[in-house]
């Protein structure tokens, strides 16, 4: 049963962690102030960033893949002009071997059918990137070691271009852009090293040109990287703190609806909630009743008993009201004082009636002593009930009032008991 009586309802999300919340801004605070210059943040907060920037490397992995291949492929003419003994060998591997199969690879990534492929980790779209630039670079090693052209040192200036696509085109993040850096420079070293005919003026000049070229693409890609993370922190400062804005304000709104004594609403919430109620009641034609409870002798009870036990004893009434009242569409809350109020829509007169007896009779039940009481020895409630037919015609204060003039009854008729008007 659905019941509309109160104890501070904070949603369904998450139980939000202050504690955790503050620990994690004081984290993103400090990396922002400090930097992060090994491009690395704490554990948790370096796989949230990976995960973060998966779906966008994705799709960036399939755009860049095809526009790279199509470049790679352009280089035949290069082929053409400088080892043209070996032309059918680049053909034959950039056509017919490189490129179907770095198609398949593409279209299989792109349609996410192979599974593996497309739930990939950050660690396998660095390794795809870092395979297709090294399967790339072992193609140009592979056709400058068989040719004989007197121009195929210069061939060497494609491990340049492949740098260029490991470090910027594809921004494989920095480390991983050191190894394969570091991979493309030793290839090249070797290549230089292992090719008879590399004319010995021209090795300082070539070397130097992939050196810089690795040293400048680093630089960028350290600078780019720098940027994205940078960027990914202040986003997940702003997220902490609308998280931390938005529960407070729910928490507001909570405090300012809700009785803090006993959990139930107050009457502030009571007034706008009933208003709501009885449109519907009154639209539909439906029964609707007002229970006005009243904890008798009250005043003397805190006289003998001190406030805090008034305060205890207020809470067990509440705790009766509310187990007794739960039903549907049911609002109780606090009044005032030791006053409280039910609206209790789509029962009938009788049935109103036997539910504000069963108050009545429970509150007695609880058997709390009260030796100043004129009506009982233990705590006692009276009840006020007004019973109508809501209609469009007729006004909720209306019945407010006589809710209200029940109570007074049941007051002047000797207390511990239930009165009740309707219209
Ligand atoms: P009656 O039987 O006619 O209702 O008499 P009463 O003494 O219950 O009514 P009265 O309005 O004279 O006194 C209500 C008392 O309720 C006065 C006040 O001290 C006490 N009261 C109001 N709010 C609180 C509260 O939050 N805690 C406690 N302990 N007492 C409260
Ligand atoms: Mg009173
Ligand atoms: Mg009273």
């Amino acid at each position: 049963m659905n019941t509309l009586t109160a104890t501070l309802p904070l949603g369904a999300e998450p139980e939000p962690d202050p504690q955790r919340d503050a620990e994690r801004t004081a984290i993103i605070d400090g990396l922002l102030q400090r930097g992060f210059p090994g491009m690395m943040f704490p554990v948790a907060l370096e796989r949230e960033f990976q995960q973060a920037g998966l779906e966008a490397k994705r799709a960036h992995i399939v755009k860049s893949g095809f526009i790279s291949l199509l470049v790679f492929n352009v280089f035949l003419v290069a082929d053409y002009l400088m080892l043209p003994d070996v032309f059918d060998l680049a053909l034959t591997l950039r056509l017919l071997v490189f490129t179907p199969l770095a198609l398949l690879f593409l279209l299989a990534f792109q349609s996410g059918r192979v599974r593996w492929l497309s739930q990939a980790t950050p660690l396998g779209l660095e390794a795809i990137a870092m395979v297709s630039g090294l399967a790339a670079a072992a193609v140009l090693a592979f056709i400058l070691s068989s040719s004989d052209s007197p121009l195929s040192y210069l061939y060497h200036i494609g491990f340049m271009v492949v740098i260029t696509y490991g470090n910027i085109v594809q921004r494989m993040r920095f480390w991983y852009a050191v190894v394969f850096s570091v991979i493309l420079i030793a290839l090249h070293v070797f290549g230089v090293w292992a090719l008879p005919s590399f004319p010995e003026r021209m090795m300082l000049p070539l070397m130097s040109m992939v050196l810089a070229s690795a040293a400048f693409t680093l630089t960028a890609n350290y600078a780019l990287e720098n940027d994205e993370r940078r960027r990914f922190l202040l986003t997940e400062r702003e997220r902490g703190l609308i998280r931390s804005l938005t529960q407070t304000q729910v928490r507001l709104r909570e405090l300012s609806r809700v009785d803090e004594l006993t959990g139930l609403y107050n009457r502030r919430h009571f007034e706008s909630a009933m208003q709501q109620l009885w449109q519907r009641a009154s639209f539909g034609r439906t029964p609707m009743a007002i229970l006005m409870i009243d904890v008798d002798h009250f005043k003397k009870f805190n006289d003998h008993y001190g406030h805090p036990a008034g305060d205890a004893c207020l809470r067990q009434v509440c705790q009766v009201m509310k187990q007794t009242l739960s039903g549907q569409g049911v609002i109780v809350a606090r009044f005032g004082g030791e006053e409280f109020i039910a609206a209790i829509p789509g029962l009938d007169e009788d049935a109103s009636l036997a539910l504000a007896e069963q108050v009545r009779a429970h509150v007695e039940r609880c058997q709390i002593p009260h030796e100043r009481s004129a009506t009982s020895t233990v705590v006692t409630a009276s009840l006020g009930l007004a019973w109508c037919e809501a209609r469009p015609e007729m006004k909720v204060e209306h019945l407010l009032a006589l809710a209200d003039g029940a109570l007074y009854d049941a007051k002047y008729q000797g207390r511990n008991r239930v009165c009740n008007q309707s219209t």
